[in-house]
């Protein structure tokens, strides 16, 4: 992946800004990410799940223990707003990125959740 002003990318888009840049930055790269995209390592760990800037891939980052925080609360956050007995709860999060990060960083659902079972998960994001 790449860093480019202060975004971060995928490889696909960090080199095609890179193409279109380097006409005008060809000699002036100095490792400054604000003017041209540096490589950044895929293994560097990140407080949240990471996005590409250009397309919106999944750079499957590793996570922080504040990342993998984040990520079980908006699990649970996800869980509760379908809550079927909470008619009023706002639904909270996509249900295609929650089940991305669930698989992904292998969040033991079962484990998070006492009253909550994988196949709730499962269930709530069939629904949609
Ligand atoms: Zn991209």
């Amino acid at each position: 992946m790449y860093a480019y002003q202060a975004d971060l990318y995928c490889d696909d888009c960090g080199e095609t800004i890179r193409a279109d840049r380097a006409p005008v930055v060809a000699f002036s790269d100095r490792g400054d990410s604000d003017s041209y995209p540096q490589w950044a390592s895929d293994d560097s760990e990140s407080d949240c799940p990471q996005y590409c800037a250009g397309c919106g891939l999944f750079l499957e980052n590793p996570l922080t223990d504040a990342g993998i925080g984040y990520v079980i609360e908006a699990v649970q956050e996800f869980i509760s707003s379908r809550n079927p007995d909470n008619a009023y709860a706002a639904v909270s999060g996509d249900a295609t990125v929650i089940k991305q990060w669930v698989d992904f960083y292998d969040i033991p659902v079962e484990e998070v959740f006492d009253l909550v079972t994988l196949s709730d998960v499962v269930g709530a994001i069939a629904r949609g």
